[in-house]
């Protein structure tokens, strides 16, 4: 087991791809604390399933757009465990929008919980991993940090500055024994992708994906345990795209579009 008694706090744990981490770590001997905001039952099976699989869990309620919410998540987990090895700021929303449609609460909103909720997170528990003698960080990111969303511009913004936000983390607490790394997803089907397209232009999008297929939450979790994990001792600042080949895609599109395949 590559996290054997592993403490992790895994933001957003309840469903999507935050679940998928929480299940693998738990997987691979790992004790999960389960954040969530509007998923409590979601959250709560999760620690059920976590515990069949023989190791300890706590679900945990706070909005991680709030500073306070996350003062108080990590009382919380510290009533329960002496330690904080893993933290994987998962929690993120996404807001459809093109820029010039984008409210400036709607802007705020997605900032609040993509950015700054990192930057909480990372405060808190970033803290606690030090007294502790270091940990892994891993921030999900996305491959609109680098790609703009047709709309969503808020949303790849917010991206794009968790990914300086990694670097910035990784060079100022490599000290500390702490490595942070982001993971930046292609299409992955959870709820935030499913809610966006029908089934139709699913299938669609995965014709024209380089591996012909639309990501499971379980592929950003096995990148998740490598990071979380000894294997990756060496390696931090770094931001992982795992896409299927989107982010490559350009010509094969274009090839598509001139029928020349
Ligand atoms: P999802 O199914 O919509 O899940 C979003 C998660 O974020 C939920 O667990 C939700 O918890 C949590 N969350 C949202 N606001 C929160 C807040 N204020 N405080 C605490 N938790 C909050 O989406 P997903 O696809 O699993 O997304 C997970 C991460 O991957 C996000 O950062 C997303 O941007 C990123 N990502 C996803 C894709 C994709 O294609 N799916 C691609 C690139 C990046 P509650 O339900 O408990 O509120």
């Amino acid at each position: 087991m590559k996290l054997l008694n592993k403490v992790a706090v895994i933001t957003g744990g309840g469903r999507g791809i935050g679940k998928a981490i929480a299940l693998e770590f738990a997987r691979e001997g790992a004790h999960i604390i389960v954040n969530y905001k509007k998923s409590r039952d979601e959250a709560y099976k999760v620690v059920e399933e976590a515990n069949k699989l023989g190791v300890s869990a706590l679900a945990v309620y706070a909005d991680v757009s709030k500073y306070k919410d996350v003062l108080n998540m990590a009382k919380t987990v510290l009533n329960k465990y002496d330690k904080v090895d893993i933290l994987v700021n998962n929690a993120g929303v996404l807001i459809n929008k093109k820029l010039l449609e984008t409210s400036v609460r709607e802007w705020t909103k997605v900032v609040n919980v993509n950015l700054n909720g990192v930057f909480y997170t990372i405060k808190v528990f970033g803290k606690i991993m030090a007294s502790n003698g270091g940990g892994s960080i891993i921030n999900i990111a996305s491959v609109a940090g680098y790609i703009p969303l047709m709309n969503g511009g808020a949303y790849s913004a917010s991206k794009a500055a968790v990914i300086m936000l990694t670097k910035q983390a990784a060079l100022e607490l490599a000290s500390e024994g702490i490595r942070v790394n982001a993971i930046c997803p292609g299409p992955i089907k959870t709820d935030m992708l499913l809610s966006e397209y029908t089934e139709r232009e699913l299938r669609i999008r995965e014709r024209y994906m380089p591996l012909m297929r639309i990501g499971d939450p379980i592929d950003v979790a096995k990148l998740a345990v490598f990071l979380a994990s000894d294997d990756s001792k060496y390696i931090t600042g770094e931001a992982y795209g795992i896409d299927g080949g989107f982010a490559i895609s350009t010509y094969l599109l274009l090839n598509k579009l001139l029928k020349r395949d």
